[in-house]
């Protein structure tokens, strides 16, 4: 490409009333432009990246056996209805009207639309599991758009959709993306966590987000380091467990089962359930130690107990998931029937918290008796020198950071409102299980914007820069050797097909530098009648601002390590 032929659109001046830097360097550095509020045109050198960044998502859900599809943005509303989102979705629901009257979605998400799809197009089990996705424009009639497009009425998403003939099949796939997504961010150099999440709107079972960290995030997730099961090695799994914190959503009331509004796991208020297993003296296979939530469980003094395995093993996810349907956080003592044990500074306790075997809900001024029996008492925590060191390392950390994607297990859901089944071989029907995975594309530049720029501009890394190198010759109008050489240098460049960019414009140095720097081209080249004669050119790197001399010759295999460097 060369410059004098592209559309640059940067701004030298930084724009009044926005707060936050990847929107304020969106703008300048020419990638996005404001339409209205919370709508967005992607300028050429947003759109490419944007492109990149669906491909690096192409690319690894094809590793996985995704397929690609493309639904329509416009929703019949039946479907809506047939699902009940109609009812419950709220305002961020779009609408629009056609000539006949009829009401459609301006899709905000696509899950009755593949839903209705795979009911009409999937009559067996042996064309499962199978997992579908697109890259489509969203609609959300956000209250507050924020950040440009970190949070904007319209947004690009990956969504993707797996089908399945039974849970255990859900979990594998479920699992698969779980990982392939660490993998894409990994690839485009987010830091990143991924935390297990209340379900919103969504419904079904279990759910993860991932969490890009910066400080301009409108989330808060917390780790606390020792969260239950300071005892054992699978802690070292829990530490890297992030809980979030701000983001709960309200759910319809009940006046008993209170959806949470605090992080109730760090409420002093809380008994924490924990579930480990049992020993052939025992019918059930695991048992529950009640406790404090400010308190850890000492693992001697509960092996001593009978019916305790030995040595003391936690319950895995899935037994936990088996026995009560929730997350390890969300385990309460009520409805479980196992045995009980309860450390002796628990019995006093009124009107406590506990889990209520559903994700991200706990029950509150639970009581002795009224609630719940008492059960079995034991000496279990541990005392207070254990606890003091104990407490070191039992802080909460708390980072801000913003949601890039969500990850779903809705199992039946939508396909039993759809009616979306196969036959068994006795001819029941089986509702099909159903997972559901978003990546917000537009929202993750924002995020790696956020994580990569200095007081210059954006940094990117060479995958997913607009361009990955640019020339830029020193009075290029002026010399005609600078000019040849650019020439050579820029025509080598693209037959390796290595995007560059030529800037063969007629402006001062000084602007087109830092133009370059503030679109934040990886590698730059620097032709000048100085080190011409010598057979060099300059090369900087964004990364590091370092510069080197490199011989002319050489320039295309070094710019090529180069990228593979910084890829
Ligand atoms: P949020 O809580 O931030 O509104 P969400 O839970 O509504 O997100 P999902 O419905 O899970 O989001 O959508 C999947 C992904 O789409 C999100 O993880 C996020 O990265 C992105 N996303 C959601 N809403 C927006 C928006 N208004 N603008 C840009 N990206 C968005
Ligand atoms: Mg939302």
């Amino acid at each position: 490409m060369r410059a004098s032929k592209y559309l640059f659109c940067t701004v030298k001046e930084i724009p009044h009333n926005i707060d936050m830097t990847s929107h304020q360097l969106m703008l300048r550095s020419g990638m996005i432009r404001k339409t209205t509020s919370g709508i967005y045109t992607w300028l050429p050198t947003g759109l490419r990246v944007l492109k990149k960044i669906e491909n690096i998502i192409r690319e690894e859900l094809n590793k996985i056996g995704a397929i690609e599809i493309l639904m329509p943005i416009l929703q019949p509303v039946n479907l809506w209805h047939t699902s009940e989102r109609w009812y419950t979705y709220g305002k961020e629901l779009l609408k629009v009207i056609d000539r006949n009257n009829n009401i459609h979605i301006l899709g905000p998400t696509h899950e009755e639309v593949i839903t209705y799809l795979i009911k009409k197009e999937i009559h067996s089990y042996k064309q499962l599991p199978l997992i579908l996705y697109q890259v489509q424009t969203k609609f959300r009639d956000e209250l507050r758009p924020r950040g440009g497009v970190m949070r904007s009425k319209e947004f690009l998403m990956k969504d993707a959709y797996s089908f399945h003939a039974n849970l255990s099949s859900l979990k594998i796939t479920y699992h698969k993306i779980h990982e392939i997504y660490s993998h894409i961010f990994q690839r485009i150099k987010l830091k990143f966590e991924n935390i297990e999440a209340n379900n919103g709107e969504m419904g079904g079972s279990i759910s993860h987000e991932f969490h890009a960290f910066s400080h301009n995030g409108e989330n808060k997730i917390s780790f606390p380091n020792k969260l239950n099961y300071s005892s054992n090695s699978e802690k070292k799994d829990n530490i890297k467990q992030f809980y979030n914190i701000k983001k709960i959503k309200e759910k319809k009331n009940n006046p008993f089962l209170t959806p949470i509004k605090k992080p109730y796991y760090l409420n002093e208020n809380y008994i924490k359930t924990i579930l480990v297993k049992t020993n052939e003296k025992n019918k059930h296979q695991l048992a529950g130690l009640l406790i404090k939530n400010q308190d850890s469980i000492n693992k001697h003094k509960v092996e001593k107990i009978d019916i305790i395995y030995k040595p003391l093993t936690l319950a895995n996810k899935e037994e936990i998931y088996h026995l009560t349907q929730s997350n390890t956080e969300s385990v309460g003592p009520i409805g479980l029937n196992i045995p009980l044990i309860a450390d002796l500074s628990v019995i006093n306790m009124k009107n406590f918290i506990i889990g209520a075997n559903e994700n991200g809900k706990y029950l509150k001024n639970i009581n002795w008796g009224k609630d719940l029996p008492l059960p079995k008492i034991a000496d279990i925590k541990k005392n207070k020198e254990e606890k003091n060191k104990l407490d070191k390392d039992n802080t909460v950390d708390v980072k801000r950071s913003i949601e890039i994607g969500h990850i779903f297990q809705l199992e039946q859901q939508y396909s039993k409102k759809i009616n979306a089944y196969v036959l068994e071989p006795n001819g029941h029907k089986n509702f099909l299980y159903m997972g559901c995975y978003g990546i917000g594309i537009t929202r993750i530049i924002s995020a790696i914007i956020e994580q990569n720029h200095d007081h210059k501009g954006i940094i990117w890394n060479s995958e997913i820069s607009p361009f990955q190198v640019a020339i830029l010759p020193i009075n290029l109008h002026k010399s005609t050797i600078v000019q040849e050489i650019s020439e050579i240098i820029y025509n080598i460049l693209k037959e390796k097909n290595i995007e560059v960019i030529l800037d063969d414009r007629n402006i001062h140095p000084g602007v087109m530098f830092s133009e370059i720097e503030l679109i934040g081209i990886p590698h730059s080249i620097i032709v000048s009648n100085r080190h011409i004669h010598d057979n060099h050119i300059e090369y900087k790197s964004r990364c590091d601002n370092k510069k080197k001399l490199i011989k002319i010759e050489n320039i295309a295999n070094f710019i090529i390590d180069e990228i593979k460097n910084t890829s």
